[in-house]
């Protein structure tokens, strides 16, 4: 009898308890899961969702979307660029187009100091550059070729990054410029490492001083983060941050994956770590309204332990009493932010990519997913190109 009473109670209290809610249905299963909120992941997700009208769920074990192009304000109100400058420059319309559905632009022309101890010249190396280092007193663009030409020392067949360089300006430049700047870079002498590293870094007889001479170059007016914020923002698109995609259970995920994060990871370290390389960014706010005259200063000087130094308000245009920089210190440890490019490297990598060629309904992207040094538009092209793809052969989800 006390144990049907106990019952009714129970009964009772139920009725007059507002309604347990149930647990929690899990969300519907999505058709696409993809691994990383950054370029690669972004736009992957925004053309399923609004093309291909599938139902995607993007995770991110950072707590923030954007990946590595992510930027926010710091304590003191000034934009930054948490994990280094991120300056963006392209030739392919379609990335651009694409891009500007989501955000407005900020024309910004890149320009790089070298520091050199006494001086501080332009990098590329152009006339301006050899007439401060050397009082050439060159005026056109034959005799500054001409210049370089008795300088350089022709390597043939060019076969890593030191022999780009030599080939264009000779020992005494690569030195300077090129020697001690790469080995605190990636930890490898320039010879260790293929010709494509130096090769992005041109050798100029003008006296152009940008950085990149890209047809299209600007900064998102609002930062990157709030671009990627309106390219996620779709109702077929559901995004977890802070969730590592291992950590999904393979039943949850959509029949299709899209993995952006490190090849070697997915598949367990099978074969051995693929190399990354990481940095250190140590983020300063300074009392001052400028500390230096351009967007970014390169160190190449072996003694000195950070490679460059960035000022934010050059590439973000932004009006503030105080001034925000950063000092990059390479490192062997932490987030893997650049594949070293070298031959031992790539082989391992192609021994990666066979099993990612063999893995049903996964497809792999973006810098870390390809392990190639790519630039943010190159990985918005990628993203675009594999999408039309898979439009053209509905094979997934
Ligand atoms: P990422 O931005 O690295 O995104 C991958 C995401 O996947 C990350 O957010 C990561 O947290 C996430 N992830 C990885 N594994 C997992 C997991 N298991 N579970 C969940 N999430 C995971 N490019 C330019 O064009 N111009 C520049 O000026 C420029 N400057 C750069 C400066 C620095 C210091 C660096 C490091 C890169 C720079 N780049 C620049 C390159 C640019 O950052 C990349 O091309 C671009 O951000 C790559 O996008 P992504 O989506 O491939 O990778
Ligand atoms: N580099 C150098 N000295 C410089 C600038 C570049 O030695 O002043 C070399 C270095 O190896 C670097 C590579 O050229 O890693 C590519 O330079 P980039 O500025 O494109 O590097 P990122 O911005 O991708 O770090």
């Amino acid at each position: 009898q006390a144990r049907m009473a106990a019952l009714l109670d129970r009964a009772v209290d139920r009725r007059r308890r507002p309604a347990v809610p149930r647990p929690r249905r899990a969300r519907p299963r999505p058709d696409v899961t993809i691994c990383g909120a950054g370029f690669a992941g972004a736009v992957m997700a925004r053309q399923l969702a609004e093309q291909s009208g599938k139902r995607v769920l993007v995770v991110d074990r950072r707590h923030h979307i954007g990946g590595n192009a992510f930027d926010e304000q710091n304590a003191d109100g000034l934009l930054i660029h948490r994990y280094g400058p991120h300056i963006f420059h392209t030739n392919a319309t379609e990335v651009v187009d694409f891009l500007s559905r989501f955000t407005e632009w900020r024309p910004y022309a890149h320009r790089v100091l070298a520091d050199l101890g006494d001086r501080r010249v332009p990098m590329p190396i152009n006339r301006t550059t050899l007439n401060m280092l050397y009082d050439a007193g060159l005026t056109g663009d034959a005799d500054t070729a001409a210049f370089l030409a008795a300088r350089a020392r022709p390597v043939d067949p060019i076969r890593t990054a030191r022999d780009v360089v030599v080939s264009a300006v000779g020992d005494d430049l690569y030195r300077l410029f090129f020697e001690g700047y790469t080995r605190k870079q990636w930890g490898l002498d320039p010879s260790q490492l293929d010709p494509s590293v130096t090769a992005r870094v041109p050798t100029r007889t003008d006296t152009d001083d940008r950085y990149f001479t890209d047809r299209f170059q600007a900064m998102p007016r609002d930062g990157y983060t709030a671009m990627f914020a309106r390219m996620l923002d779709h109702p077929g698109i559901d995004v977890r941050t802070g969730t590592d995609f291992h950590d999904i259970d393979p039943a949850d995920r959509g029949a299709l994956t899209v993995y952006t994060g490190p090849i070697d990871a997915y598949f367990g370290h099978r074969f051995g770590a693929l190399p990354y390389r990481s940095l250190t960014f140590a983020h300063e706010t300074l009392p001052q309204r400028q500390f230096q005259p351009v967007g970014v200063v390169n160190y190449p000087d072996p003694d000195v332990p950070f490679t460059r130094i960035t000022e934010y308000k050059h590439l973000t245009g932004q009006d503030h009493p105080m001034t925000a920089i950063t000092r990059e210190y390479p490192s062997d440890r932490g987030d893997p932010y650049y594949p070293i490019p070298c031959p031992e490297n790539q082989a391992l990598f192609r021994r990666y990519q066979t099993l990612a060629d063999a893995e049903p309904n996964v497809i792999f992207a973006g810098r870390l997913g390809s392990y190639r040094y790519y630039n943010m538009d190159q990985v918005v092209a990628q993203a675009l190109a594999l999408h039309r793809r898979m439009m053209a052969v509905p094979v997934h989800a």
